[in-house]
């Protein structure tokens, strides 16, 4: 028809070379018989959005209804304003039907079980996700140590890395035959016997060889960081050898790892007790103290030694300096600021860690280009706030139908993901929105403003769950009391400055530019959220967008650009990129000489080049010239707005020792990040991006 031809011709020339080399490459769907492509680009976010506007007819909308809605959906992704994670692009309309990107799997400390999350089971989920091209996580602190006794055969237990190492086989396997490379994330808790083992498992010699399909963090609680800092000792147990650590430990060895802190407790046995056979089967006789259950464990035999904290994290931070692993995730602030608290412990999150989720559950992601929300008025360049709210708007109802369009591979993963319908918008574009209103990611404007668009667009998502509920109701396990509303404990701007000791404050152009955030009502949306509900118990998340930031052309989630030139190394071939805005900029000052590109393209960056213009210099500073801090800060700032979890690099120079990680670490902890990674340059062999065209 007229109208298709029409996107042909406009809407592609928005996508970019490497835009299309990645569509095509694993995208674009393919006749199985003849391998020939049976669509373009266009044909593609059509299909996505027709399939997840389809959904709507399930809620007795008119077909004019859901024709319209499939038109908002098709505008928004063909306009590059938003764009659904991988799988959903993938796999809408297909046999192939999982839709969501992130997944956690339980792993018992058993073989197979009833309930299907012994080992082996887990195995057999996890190969299904990968398939399809979902990433996982798993906590691995159930599984007995190393050398303990297997009772049915009276043999020797191989210790929770050697199973890691049978999912990372199974991994590359999959990976042949699946729509991508599977990710995982592997979990475990600084308290499990074999920790060591754990933090070594991918360093030193270890190092580009073992779990390549694995990124792994160590599970650390308020109690083993206050314990690094005052350089007490911890200790480490068995979990099968203690009662208390059987299928109900969240409520009881959890106290003895320091899990729940004296008000926590409180709060759920009080709320229980009001609630009278609420959500929570807490029972409290059975809640002790840390010292009580490390008495009884130590009774039980579970605690196999002690071990000073500090130089547990030393080896954690060496290792994160020799190879980027082991990263952090902060059991507690993920648990005290998850909103569904009332339906059981987080211990782990998928791959990339923007995605804490209970046993079972799945996410789905989406995110926002901010690029194109800035807009010229008057001869000023300014955030088009009204045009984000309304993207954010329809981007929450389109990942809340998702939900409901997605095949799911197993039956508890259905039920889990359908029991709090989590879904999670988040952006990309966010370094070349700041280029484009003069503002250095490295600057405390830049966090001022990163803070202030996590605040606007939280606020929008909630709302646009609340409408969404108010038409499809809440999500099943909501319950108005014990639901967490996340702005309750999120520091201020102010304090995350002075937490990180930075004493610049942010200017009037920023103040004024963002003033519209200071305006919002969050009682009034409290108030709204008590008398209608919410569709989704998160709205946002913090994705990397690895593969739909190049979809949309822009830079990639939250980090700053990384290099200004660069080769890239993706499954599908090497692209040589020079960033576009930055050769816009060279053109602005005359600069755009072939051999001055060359030049720059040869390192990546400009550095501190004399002959450079100083505003350039400042606005085009890369990934390893921000320093460490200023990343910390960035994350920090977006998590206090999200009630999931933030994916983020902080990327480090080559040159930075391995004190600089500690500090990131201990700072990461202090401004209530739920999850850190660091990654040094030039630290692992294989790096998906190099810098320079010439290495
Ligand atoms: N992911 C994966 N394999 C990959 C890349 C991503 O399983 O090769 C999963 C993983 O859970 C990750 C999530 O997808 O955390 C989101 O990653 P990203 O935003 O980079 O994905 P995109 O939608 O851009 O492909």
């Amino acid at each position: 028809g007229k109208g298709k031809w029409k996107d042909f011709n406009e809407k592609d020339l928005l996508l970019s070379y490497n835009a299309l080399k990645v569509l095509e490459a694993r995208y674009l769907l393919k006749d199985p018989n003849t391998l020939r492509y049976i669509e373009t680009p266009q044909m593609l976010f059509r299909r996505v959005a027709r399939f997840l506007a389809s959904v709507e007819r399930k809620y007795d909308k008119s077909e004019a209804e859901v024709k319209q809605l499939e038109e908002k959906f098709y505008e928004m992704i063909s306009s590059l304003k938003f764009v659904p994670n991988s799988p959903t692009l993938m796999n809408s309309e297909t046999r192939l039907g999982i839709l969501s990107a992130c997944f956690v799997i339980p792993v018992k400390d058993a073989m197979t079980t009833p309930e299907g999350d012994g080992i082996y089971d887990a195995l057999r989920a996890t190969a299904l996700v990968h398939q399809q091209g979902g990433g996982t996580g798993f906590d691995f602190s159930e599984l007995r140590p190393k050398g303990d006794v297997v009772a049915s055969t009276a043999g020797v237990a191989s210790g929770p890395v050697s199973f890691m190492k049978v999912f990372d086989a199974s991994t590359d396997v999959i990976k042949q035959g699946g729509k991508r490379r599977g990710a995982n994330m592997g979990v475990m808790h600084a308290w499990h016997a074999d920790i060591e083992d754990f933090i070594r498992a991918k360093t030193g010699q270890l190092k580009d060889v073992q779990l390549q399909n694995f990124n792994i963090s160590v599970g650390a609680y308020d109690y083993f960081m206050e314990a690094v800092v005052k350089g007490e000792s911890v200790p480490l147990i068995n979990p099968r050898k203690t009662k208390i650590a059987g299928r109900d430990h969240e409520y009881y060895i959890t106290k003895a790892r320091g899990y729940m802190n004296e008000e926590w407790i409180q709060e759920v046995i009080i709320s229980e007790l009001e609630e009278k056979g609420g959500v929570v089967s807490l029972d409290e006789s059975k809640v002790i103290t840390v010292d009580e259950a490390l008495i009884i464990a130590s009774k039980e035999g579970a605690v196999v030694r002690y071990v000073n904290a500090k130089s547990l994290f030393d080896e954690i931070v060496k290792g994160a300096w020799d190879s980027g692993d082991p990263g952090l995730l902060f059991i507690d602030t993920i648990n005290r600021r998850h909103p569904v608290w009332y339906l059981g412990k987080i211990n782990a999150t998928n791959p990339c860690g923007e995605e804490p989720l209970l046993p079972w559950e799945s996410c789905n992601l989406g995110s926002i280009n901010l690029e194109k929300f800035i807009i010229e008025r008057n001869g000023k360049v300014e955030i088009d706030w009204d045009g984000l709210a309304e993207i954010i708007s329809y981007g929450v109802r389109f990942l809340d139908n998702v939900i409901d369009a997605n095949r799911y591979p197993l039956k508890q993963i259905e039920d889990a993901t359908k029991r709090t319908r989590k879904v999670g918008l988040g952006v990309m574009g966010l370094a070349r929105m700041f280029i484009k209103l003069g503002i250095a990611y490295d600057s405390v404007d830049a966090i001022y403003l990163s803070y202030q668009l996590a605040k606007f667009i939280f606020y929008h998502a909630y709302k646009a769950s609340i409408e969404v509920a108010k038409e499809k109701g809440p999500f099943p396990t909501y319950d108005s009391k014990l639901y967490r509303d996340i702005w309750e404990s999120a520091l201020d701007f102010n304090s995350l400055l002075q937490i990180a000791e930075v004493t610049d404050k942010p200017s009037d152009y920023v103040k004024k530019l963002t003033s519209v955030v200071d305006k919002l009502d969050f009682d009034l949306l409290k108030d709204e959220r008590l008398k209608y509900g919410l569709r989704n118990s998160t709205v946002v998340s913090i994705a990397p967008t690895g593969t739909i930031s190049i979809i949309a052309g822009t830079s990639s989630s939250i980090e700053p650009l990384f290099a200004l030139a660069f080769v890239r190394n993706v499954a599908v071939g090497k692209f040589i990129e020079i960033d576009p805005l930055f050769l816009e900029y060279l053109r602005k000052y005359e600069l755009d000489d072939p051999e001055v590109i060359q030049k720059i393209a040869e390192s990546g960056i400009i550095g501190d080049n004399v002959f450079m213009p100083r505003s350039l210099r400042k606005l085009f500073r890369t990934a390893h010239e921000v320093p460490p801090i200023y990343h910390v800060l960035h994350q920090a700032a977006w998590q206090q707005w999200n009630d999931s979890g933030t994916s983020k690099t902080i990327n480090l120079r080559s040159e930075e020792p391995p004190e600089t990680v500690e500090k990131v670490y201990l700072l990461a902890w202090k401004l209530g990040i739920k999850g850190i990674t660091v990654y040094r340059d030039k630290s692992k062999q294989q790096q998906v991006i190099y810098f320079g065209v010439k290495k």
